[in-house]
């Protein structure tokens, strides 16, 4: 209930959403967007392939969930979301819980975030209509990108690995995300 609860303070909701706080659901958090079903964050991170020594970056921190899980198996999560309320409101609930490795800052005009860049892996929580270039560049030799690309209604995660000869992309599951917003996605209110 206390890692659920964010900014809610109304007692009467947090009651209404606490028994489904361990169930494998995606759950709403504000501003119309979801925590992923534990299950596909499970997959997402193991594809990830993690090393204690990684930096990560996060495309869509939302509540803070994933970058939580995230923390406990890298050096540095950098989150970045584009709507500031959630960007609050995830920095506010890991500060609280402890996660001390992990930062999260408001989307730039570029998707990703090219100051911290390059990073081991990247990973994106919404979904975007192909693979974005500009992410590609952002990883380190070896690194890994794993993001859902497809139609604003269905997609199938991938795995991107970096190599020094170029890239290996793989298909890992069906999956569906809310859309990704802005460069190297889809326009906010026209079609993709
Ligand atoms: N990983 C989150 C769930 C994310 S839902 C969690 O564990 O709770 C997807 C998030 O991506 C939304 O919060 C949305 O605002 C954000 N988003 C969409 N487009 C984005 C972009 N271009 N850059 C950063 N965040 C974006």
């Amino acid at each position: 209930m206390e890692q659920l609860s964010g900014e809610i303070s109304d007692g009467r909701i947090l009651d209404a959403m606490a028994h489904l706080a361990y169930d494998d659901i995606a759950l709403p958090i504000a501003a119309g967007q979801t925590i992923s079903q534990p299950t596909m964050v499970a997959i997402m991170v193991e594809a990830l392939e993690l090393r204690r020594s990684d930096r990560v970056l996060e495309i869509g921190a939302g509540s803070g969930y994933q970058a939580a899980i995230l923390s406990l198996l890298a050096r540095e999560v950098i989150g970045v979301e584009r709507i500031p309320e959630l960007r609050d409101s995830a920095r506010r609930t890991l500060k609280r819980l402890g996660y001390d490795n992990v930062r999260v800052e408001l989307a730039g005009d570029a998707l990703g975030r090219l100051e911290d860049a390059p990073y081991n892996a990247i990973i994106v929580a919404a979904a975007a209509p192909r693979i974005p270039l500009g992410l590609l560049d952002q990883l380190e030799t070896g690194g890994r990108l794993v993001i859902p690309v497809g139609d604003r209604s269905e997609q199938t995660l991938m795995k991107i690995t970096k190599s020094g000869e170029g890239f290996s992309t793989r298909s890992l599951t069906g999956c569906r995300f809310v859309p990704l917003i802005g460069k190297g996605a889809w326009p906010e209110d026209g079609e993709g």
